[in-house]
């Protein structure tokens, strides 16, 4: 028996679980003291709830002979669906009930979409951006090249004549930097993966955060994409569903080469190494879509767009440079006094018993930023922000 040795290749701790153990260590050497996690891009608001009533009622079908689910659908429940389908119709966006896909997050199938590609693929992703592309790409034994998102291009890398790549991704609103492409941008991008035969991974677990129209929500209001692009969504960040765990994916049928359809590949993968989502949050998740329910995420969206407020207004403040926050949740900052990354880190724990998350994490572009989230209570948020002015206020 031999061991996948890909693994050596990967760093052997995944940056939040890096973050939580210098917490960890922290807190054992300092009991006495309050930290407050603005790190992790994790929710804190409960499930609207709408989603509830239907998580309640959906366990009550499970209780009766003759609504109990067993195995359900690998692609997931026409009900899910049909509303995930009609919520891209509001974008503009027409797609067939079987171009979606329902899993338990888009993590998950990040990871797994790569089973439908050959080795051999050129691998692009931008640098700084969520640790997932790279790592299973590693994992898998690909190389990975990456494209500089820099302050100078706005975090928005785009592809220019020296761009050779076959499998592309893109993060938009992007994590960590909450830099977030315009139609226009994204148009090249499309022409370029049809132009070259090459496919773009568009993970649009943010969406849900942009209030500006001249961005896209989906690749999908892109002409041409559905040719070259598959996205991957959550209702993670949209409705809360961290723990709960439902997302999707959409890979159009105009996705083709050689004959074989990214559609039906999904499905075969699907079918052999997924036994789909539960019919319990497939109901909860469908009520993210009712009136009701929409109205309630986008309350909660609110509060947490309030949030980056304050912490925007502290930057501002401290005059600290800065990006992201009004088209997503995070604050991408400099490091004052030209520290590093990891060097800011332990200066905010230990002074002021605030984390956050090493922009150097993300990518060695990230060196010398900070990842600061407005996923955290009000309360939290506040708090962070007076203790992070008062320590540097001078
Ligand atoms: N994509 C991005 C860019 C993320 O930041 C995250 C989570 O933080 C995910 C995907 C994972 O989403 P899910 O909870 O649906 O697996």
């Amino acid at each position: 028996m031999n061991f996948n040795t890909n693994f050596n290749d990967i760093a052997e701790n995944y940056l939040f679980a890096e973050v939580a153990d210098r917490v960890a260590a922290y807190t054992k050497a300092h009991p006495d003291k309050k930290i407050l996690k603005l790190g992790i891009g994790d929710v804190t608001l409960p499930l609207a709830p709408e989603v509830i009533k239907a998580l309640h009622s959906a366990v009550d079908d499970m209780s009766n002979a003759a609504t109990f689910k067993g195995y359900g659908p690998y692609e997931g429940y026409d009900f899910l669906r049909k509303n995930i389908a009609d919520y891209y119709k509001l974008n503009g966006v027409d797609l067939e009930l079987s171009e979606i896909f329902v899993s338990d997050g888009a993590k998950s199938d990040l990871g797994n979409i790569l089973d439908i590609f050959s080795k051999d693929n050129k691998v692009l992703v931008p640098d700084p951006v969520y640790p997932v592309y790279v790592d299973t790409n590693l994992m898998a034994g690909r190389k990975v090249a990456f494209m500089d998102a820099t302050a100078e291009n706005g975090f928005l890398p785009m592809p220019d004549k020296k761009t050779d790549a076959d499998i592309i991704y893109l993060c938009s609103p992007n994590n960590p930097t909450g830099a977030a492409y315009t139609k226009a941008q994204l148009k090249e991008w499309v022409d370029y993966a049809n132009k070259r035969g090459a496919v773009i991974l568009y993970d649009a677990a943010y969406e849900c955060f942009i209030s500006d129209d001249n961005l896209a929500r989906s690749i999908f209001q892109i002409e041409g994409a559905k040719t070259c692009a598959i996205e991957f969504c959550s209702f993670s960040k949209t409705a809360g569903f961290t723990g709960t765990r439902c997302g999707y994916t959409v890979i159009p049928h105009g996705l083709n080469k050689d004959g074989l359809f990214a559609n039906k590949l999904w499905f075969r993968r699907q079918a052999t190494k997924f036994n789909g989502v539960p019919y319990i949050v497939q109901k909860g998740a469908a009520a993210v879509f009712t009136e009701q329910g929409r109205k309630e995420i986008l309350q909660n969206i609110a509060y947490y767009k309030r949030n980056a407020k304050i912490i925007a207004e502290c930057m501002d403040r401290l005059n600290i440079w800065y990006t992201g926050g009004t088209n997503s949740p995070y604050i991408w900052l400099k490091c004052p006094n030209g520290m590093k990354s990891w060097e800011f880190f332990d200066f905010l724990l230990n002074e002021a018993q605030v984390v956050g998350t090493p922009g150097a994490g993300f990518g060695k572009n990230g060196e010398g930023f900070f990842r600061l989230t407005a996923f955290g209570s009000e309360e939290v948020t506040k708090q962070a922000v007076e203790r992070i002015e008062k320590l540097l206020k001078n």
